[in-house]
C-alpha cells in the first residue's frame, strides 16, 4: 500500500532544484527578433515544481501505487468483462514490424499487417456466423452506431423511408437505446417479463411497419439468456425489420452458439472484453461489425479484402455507409485480439465461455443466501443481486461498494440494470482462481453481517482508502479539476 502521507510533486519543490541537464551549447547564440518573441514566448515563466529526477520517480511511482487494475486484484465489475489481458498480446503488439509501420505506408508495403486484419475477420465471421466482417469501429457503441446506420442504409436502398423505430428491452445494454438515437431513430421501449427475459407479448405489441430493427443484448444486462430468440426472429422479419446482436460480452456463448445461426443480420463485438484487449479509463476500443449476406454492400468503406492472394482495401463500395474511423479501426487491439484468438484455438475459445458461465453461476449460488437473487434461474457469464435486503437495515448499495474498497476489491456494478431494485452487477469472468471467487464470495457476506450488526461501519466505508468518501455531488457542481496549490487539494 502506498504511503498515504507521500507529499506530492508541488510540495516538495525546492528553488533551483532540476532533473535535466542541456548539453553545452556549441552554436552561436543569437536573439530573437521581438516580435517572435512577443507571439511566440511566455513572458513569465510557468510555475513548475522544481525537483531532482529521482524525486519525480517516486511521485509518479507513488501515483501509479494507488491505482487498481486486473493486474493488482479482483474486478468483478459486471458487463464490462474486466479479465486478464495475456502479456504474449503485448509482445505480439510491440514487435517492430507491427509496431513500426504508419497507416498510409503503400499497401504493397503491409501485406503481413493486412493478412492480420484479414485473418482476424475471417475468424470473427466464424466465431459469430456472419458474412463479412469490419474491423472499423473503435468500440461497442460505434459499432451499435455503424449497425444501425446499415439497416438504415438497407431500408432506404429499398425505397422503404418510413422505418423510424428501434425496439430495444429495457434490460439492453444502455448504450443500446443512445445508438439507436444517435443514428435518427426513436428507441422503443419493450418490457421484461417476470423471468427476466423479452415479454414476446409486449413485442408483438409494440412491432409495427415502422420498426426498422430490434436491438437484442444477448445475453441481457440481468446475465440472462434470452430463451425466446427465434420467436422474435420471426415478429420483427414478419414486418421486414432487421435483427440486431449486441455481442459485446460474447464470453458467455462463443464456442456454443452464433448469432448469425440464430437469424441476426447484424453483430457487433468488443474485442477489449471478449477477446483481452486492456480496457479501463476510456480505450482504446475495438467494435468490429458482422454483417449477414444481404447488408454487406452497406459495410463502413474500405473494406479489407483478398483478391489473388493480395489483401487491399477496396474504396469501391458505392452502397457503403462510409468511413466510420480513420484508417482501418484500432490496430494495436485487433493484433493483440488477433494473438489472443491464436494462442486459445477454437476449443479454448469453447473453454473461455464454459469457465465465464460456471464462475458466474458458482459465486451466485453462493451469495444468494444473504442478497436477494430477483431472477434465481442460471445465468451465463454474470448475474444482478438486489441489496433491497440489506437496505431495510439502512445499508444501500453504494455503501456496501464502498465497503468493498476497504477489504482490497473494485466492487461490481452498482445500480445497472435499472430494473433491479438497488442493483449489484457481478461479473467474475473465466481467467479467475476459484480461491480468488471464494475471497470475494466471503466479504460480501462478512459486509451482510456488518449490515446487521454495525450498520455505521458500512454507511460511512471506506476507511482505509487514500481518499474517503466523496461528495458527489459537490464535485459534480464544483469541479477543481486542477492542483491548485493554494487550497492544496488533492
Ligand atoms: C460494454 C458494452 C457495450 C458498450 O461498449 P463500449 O466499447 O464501451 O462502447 C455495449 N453493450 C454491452 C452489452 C456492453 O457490455
Amino acid at each position: 500500500m502506498a504511503n498515504t502521507n507521500f507529499p506530492l510533486i508541488f510540495e516538495r519543490s525546492k528553488e533551483g532544484r532540476t532533473s535535466y541537464s542541456f548539453p553545452e551549447l556549441d552554436v552561436p547564440e543569437t536573439d530573437l527578433d521581438s516580435e517572435f518573441e512577443d507571439m511566440y514566448v511566455r513572458q513569465e515563466a510557468p510555475d513548475l515544481p522544481e525537483i531532482s529526477e529521482l524525486e519525480i520517480m517516486r511521485h509518479y511511482t507513488a501515483l501509479s501505487n494507488r491505482n487498481y487494475g486486473v493486474d493488482s486484484g479482483f474486478y468483478p465489475l459486471g458487463s464490462c468483462t474486466m479479465k486478464y489481458n495475456p502479456k504474449i498480446n503485448e509482445d505480439v503488439a510491440r514487435l517492430p514490424g507491427f509496431s513500426h509501420i504508419h497507416p498510409l505506408q503503400d499497401e504493397k508495403s503491409v501485406q503481413g499487417a493486412m493478412e492480420m486484419m484479414y485473418d482476424l475477420q475471417q475468424a470473427l465471421g466464424e466465431i459469430t456466423g456472419m458474412h463479412k466482417v469490419s474491423l472499423q469501429p473503435s468500440a461497442g457503441a460505434q459499432g451499435e452506431w455503424t449497425g444501425l446506420m446499415m439497416i438504415r442504409a438497407y431500408h432506404e436502398a429499398n425505397g422503404d423511408y418510413n422505418r423510424t423505430q428501434v425496439v430495444v428491452p429495457d434490460s439492453a445494454h444502455g448504450t443500446n437505446p443512445a445508438s439507436a438515437k444517435v443514428a435518427g431513430f426513436d428507441a422503443v421501449t419493450v418490457k421484461t417479463n417476470e423471468h427476466g427475459l423479452v415479454d414476446l407479448e409486449d413485442l408483438k405489441r409494440v412491432v409495427t411497419e415502422e420498426t426498422a430493427a430490434l436491438m437484442l443484448t444477448n445475453p441481457n444486462t440481468l446475465g440472462l439468456f434470452e430463451t425466446e430468440i427465434l420467436e422474435m426472429a420471426e415478429v420483427i422479419h414478419g414486418v421486414g425489420g432487421k435483427l440486431y446482436y449486441d455481442g459485446a460480452n460474447l464470453n458467455a456463448i462463443m464456442g456454443y452458439t452464433r448469432p448469425g445461426d440464430m437469424g441476426f443480420d447484424v453483430v457487433h463485438l468488443n474485442l477489449h472484453k471478449t477477446f483481452t484487449g486492456p480496457h479501463g479509463g476510456g480505450g482504446p476500443g475495438s467494435g468490429p461489425v458482422g454483417v449477414s449476406d444481404e447488408l454487406a454492400a452497406f459495410l463502413p468503406k474500405p473494406l479489407l479484402v483478398k483478391q489473388d492472394n493480395e489483401y487491399r482495401f477496396n474504396y469501391d463500395r458505392p452502397q457503403s455507409i462510409g468511413r466510420v474511423k480513420p484508417y482501418y479501426g484500432n490496430f494495436g487491439i485487433n493484433l493483440r485480439a488477433y494473438t489472443y484468438i491464436r494462442t486459445m484455438g477454437a476449443e479454448g475459445l469453447k473453454k473461455v465461455s464454459e469457465y465465464a458461465v460456471l464462475n458466474a453461476n458458482y459465486m451466485m449460488r453462493k451469495l444468494e443466501k444473504e442478497y436477494v437473487l430477483p431472477y434465481p434461474q442460471h445465468c451465463k457469464h454474470e448475474f444482478v443481486l438486489s441489496g433491497k435486503k440489506q437496505k431495510k437495515l439502512g445499508v444501500r448499495t453504494l455503501d456496501i461498494a464502498k465497503r468493498l474498497l476497504d477489504y482490497g476489491y473494485h466492487p461490481p456494478t452498482i445500480y445497472f440494470p435499472l430494473n433491479v431494485e438497488e442493483a449489484l452487477m457481478v461479473e467474475p469472468t473465466e481467467t479467475e482462481a476459484k480461491e480468488t471467487l471464494d475471497g470475494f464470495v466471503d466479504t460480501m457476506l462478512t459486509i451482510s453481517d456488518e449490515a446487521k450488526n454495525d450498520p455505521e461501519l458500512v454507511q460511512e466505508a471506506p476507511h482505509n482508502t487514500i481518499v474517503k468518501r466523496m461528495d458527489e455531488t459537490t464535485a459534480a457542481r464544483k469541479p477543481i479539476l486542477r492542483y491548485q496549490r493554494e487550497n492544496n487539494n488533492r
